[in-house]
């Protein structure tokens, strides 16, 4: 099995595939000190902990990783708080940088005699629909090298090639423009005391916690905007003004970054002896906290139909692994497009005037008047089958 990329699609995986007794070798584009410090998401929900638990990964990936608590939506600067955990049946989700998921399911890779190469340079895939798959690349010296796969597992990113292998036609692409803008800030401030969602006509703004030292803060933005439009004066006097919040601590600004607020889809996640895993098959705005999650879940499914194909001769399992992971990708796109209209929608009327202001804010208040709503809000939080 070949596996292109280090993320955390490709890293499960690839820890999978060895406590299933099935071979298999990694390839990294970029250096090894640059994927274990690359800062992005900081939620392992319920069932991504469940698994890992499940795997036997939970002491060496999950070791002193706090859990969740209490989430708090701040409304026009009152605070309201749900008890996700509680309302999703005592399930906890976990509260992990992504630098850090990466860093320990290297280690554990790594400790179990996996191979890891990374700096593999113009990694190309050849016969995709034949018995025995080829990858070519150059490794970190520059030496050509070639590996024949039974498999290749396309874990490499919304940019990566995996899924540009495949032949014109072959998937089928849902894309959508969420048409909104967010910038992001990372910082050395302190955590907030739980992950705090604030909505206002000033516009929405979010503060989640990255390690005990570290804060990720999102801003909704006008589209197109660039960082230059954002210096730190201008991104803390609206933290402030947004969280409602004039005590909100000023720290060193480490990143500043536009996101992409985007949809992406492909349907089959496969091709030939190709499966796409991950953001390499979709991606789905951060509202909600799925992305990274997603892809743990697609890397789960895959070891198991492959587990079942190569360990025990069930080839008949490689093709429910399409539809078994879209189903969950849709169900959060849903969701994530759903918080995102209620949250955004709920603050700055000039968006979609003020009709759609009272709809987005009636959607908000059921989630703290009907325990019914809250509940099917956890559950997906959390991630419950
Ligand atoms: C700012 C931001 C905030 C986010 N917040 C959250 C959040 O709160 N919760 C959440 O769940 N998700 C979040 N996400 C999404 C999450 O980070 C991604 O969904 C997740 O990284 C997907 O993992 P992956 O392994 O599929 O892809 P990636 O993490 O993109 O990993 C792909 C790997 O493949 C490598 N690669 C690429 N091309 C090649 C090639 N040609 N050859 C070899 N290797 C290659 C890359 O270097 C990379 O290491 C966020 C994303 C961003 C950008």
């Amino acid at each position: 099995m070949a596996i292109i990329g280090a993320g955390p699609a490709g890293l499960t995986l690839a820890n999978l595939l060895q406590r299933s007794g099935v071979d298999c070798v990694v390839l990294e584009r970029r250096r090894r000190s640059y994927i274990e410090h690359r800062q992005r998401a900081g939620v392992l929900e319920h069932r991504a902990v469940r698994m890992l638990e499940e795997w036997g990964l939970g002491d060496q990936v999950l070791a002193g990783v706090p859990v969740d608590g209490l989430l708090e939506f701040r409304i026009d600067g009152v605070p309201r708080h749900l008890d996700v955990p509680a309302l999703a049946g005592g399930r906890h989700s976990r509260l992990m940088p992504q630098q850090v998921l990466v860093q320990r399911l290297i280690m554990a890779f790594e400790t179990g005699g996996g191979d890891l190469r990374t700096e593999a340079e113009g990694v190309a895939l050849h016969g995709l629909d034949e018995d025995r798959p080829v990858v070519r690349y150059h490794d970190a010296a520059g030496m050509g090298r070639e590996l024949a796969c039974d498999y290749v597992a396309g874990c490499d990113g919304f940019r990566g090639l995996s899924r540009r292998s495949v032949p014109e036609g072959a998937l089928t692409t849902y894309a959508y423009d969420h048409g909104v803008g967010w910038v992001t800030v990372l910082a050395d401030t302190p955590a907030p005391r739980r992950p705090l969602l604030a909505v206002s006509e000033h516009g929405f703004a979010a503060h989640f916690p990255r390690g005990p030292h570290a804060s990720r803060y999102y801003l909704e933005c006008t589209p197109g905007e660039t960082p230059a439009a954002w210096p730190d004066d201008r991104i803390w006097k609206q933290l402030r003004l947004r969280l409602g919040d004039d005590d909100l601590p000023v720290g060193s600004v480490t990143a500043t970054s536009m996101v992409e607020m985007r949809s992406y889809v492909v349907d089959p996640m496969s091709y030939g002896r190709l499966f796409l895993v991950g953001d390499a098959a979709h991606v789905i705005t951060p509202m909600g906290g799925k992305g990274m999650n997603l892809a743990l879940s697609d890397a789960e499914t895959l070891a198991m139909v492959l587990r079942a194909a190569v360990r025990d001769g069930d080839c008949s399992a490689l093709r429910t692994y399409s539809t078994t992971c879209l189903r969950r990708t849709w169900d959060y796109q849903d969701f994530s497009r759903w918080m995102m209209e209620m949250v955004h929608d709920a603050g700055d009327a000039s968006r979609h005037g003020p009709f759609r202001r009272e709809l987005a804010r009636a959607r908000l208040a059921r989630l703290f008047e009907s325990a019914a709503a809250a509940t099917a809000f956890a559950v997906l939080r959390a991630g419950v089958d």
